[in-house]
């Protein structure tokens, strides 16, 4: 397992602890963690906390080099809003730990030249799912449904 999406998933894990959604992000700078996060919906009653939000928050202001440089993880396929967030700050890749339970705008990210790599992994897989079956009006909420 990737270092990185591992620590992805310890944020999902760590969200999914506190009552929240089980989503996590890092984002990478020449093979060190700037920004790490998970999403907050729930705990923080915020509309915009994304997992990957997050992170893009914890990370702080960054000159826009240092985002050119980095590659984000994330333990979801990226939503409209956070696909947003990349490309504004031009990202120039995106490590997914699953597409199956949700797919994001990777069509998107992809056409605007953003690299997209799905890994499929089961602990993602596993986490959504069980997560979905368990609050499905949390997770309809967290994609606007
Ligand atoms: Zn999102």
């Amino acid at each position: 397992m990737d270092a990185f999406m591992q620590a992805a998933i310890e944020e999902a894990q760590q969200g999914l602890a506190e009552g929240g959604i089980p989503i996590g992000s890092v984002i990478v700078h020449k093979g060190r963690i700037i920004g790490r996060g998970h999403n907050r919906r729930v705990q923080q009653g915020s509309a915009i906390r994304h997992g990957e939000m997050d992170a893009f928050e914890n990370a702080g202001r960054q000159p826009a080099r240092v985002y050119r440089e980095s590659v984000l993880y994330t333990t979801l396929s990226p939503c409209a809003m956070c696909s947003g967030a990349i490309l504004l700050y031009g990202i120039p890749k995106v490590i997914v730990g699953e597409n199956r339970t949700f797919l994001g705008e990777e069509a998107l990210l992809r056409s605007r030249g953003v690299a997209v790599e799905v890994l499929q992994d089961e602990t993602c897989i596993r986490l959504m799912q069980d997560f979905i079956a368990n609050r499905p009006e949390l997770w309809n909420e967290d994609i606007g449904e």
